[in-house]
């Protein structure tokens, strides 16, 4: 971190996970979060990562029915909404107490690596908000009612990933304000980027991809090791 950095490196953060979702793109009756991966629930195995980190203080998980779970310590589970969005406000409303930054991770990436979640901590610190990303391979075109209508630079475009991490007032601030606009992102970075925060790009991992087919579910489970290494 930078002499001029606002935060120390000790701030306490706050980890939402918006879990709410119904996985339809998988298949099946039960939502992606919950399916299992190398013996435990997917959400389970995210939810570890962060539990077992020293600079977390504190874990909401928006769920669609937070009934009949006994949660670790520092773990709350709260009703999510109808949303991404919304289940974020609500776990950021339920959070007790204040924290210095919080960061919202897809409940469907469990290969997130520790060092990249604590780069992007102190770049938010730094910065203000901070998200991972990986070049996008594919060329990205803009269509509408099956017409091709116009062509991103892909050397421009890039593919967000979670855990993205920002001062907690500015995540606070962007979901006031989208609420207020009537405004639905799928991120909470191009949130922030929309209201004119500084928001940092750093380099994601592979591994990080979000579960959301049933061959990604099946890619994770052949390749769980691997893709765990911390
Ligand atoms: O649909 P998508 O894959 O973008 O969802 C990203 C995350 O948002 C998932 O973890 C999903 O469970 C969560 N979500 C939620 N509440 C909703 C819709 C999605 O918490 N109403």
């Amino acid at each position: 971190m930078s002499a001029h950095s606002v935060l120390s490196p000790q701030s306490s953060v706050l980890v939402i996970i918006p879990a709410a979702g119904s996985g339809s793109r998988l298949g099946g009756e039960i939502p992606k979060q919950f399916r299992m991966l190398s013996g435990a629930p997917i959400l389970q195995r995210v939810i570890d990562r962060f539990a077992g980190d020293p600079r977390v203080a504190h874990v909401v998980i928006a769920v669609a029915v937070p009934a009949d779970m006994k949660p670790a310590e520092r773990v709350r589970f709260v009703a999510g909404g109808a949303t991404r969005q919304e289940s974020v406000i609500r776990a950021l409303a339920a959070a007790e107490g204040e924290f210095d930054l919080v960061a919202v991770h897809d409940a469907v990436r469990p290969f997130f690596k520790t060092t990249t979640f604590h780069a992007l901590l102190d770049a938010a610190a730094e910065h203000g908000a901070a998200f991972p990303a990986m070049a996008v391979t594919d060329t990205i075109h803009i269509a509408r009612d099956g017409r091709l209508v116009s062509t991103p630079e892909r050397a421009q475009l890039v593919a967000a990933q979670t855990p993205q991490c920002f001062r907690m007032a500015i995540l606070r601030d962007v979901l006031e304000k989208a609420q207020r606009d009537g405004v639905g992102g799928t991120d909470e970075a191009g949130l922030a980027a929309r209201y004119g925060y500084d928001v940092r790009v750093l380099p994601g991992d592979a591994a990080n991809f979000k579960i959301t087919r049933a061959e990604d579910l099946a890619y994770a489970e052949s390749h769980f090791e691997e893709l765990s290494a911390p």
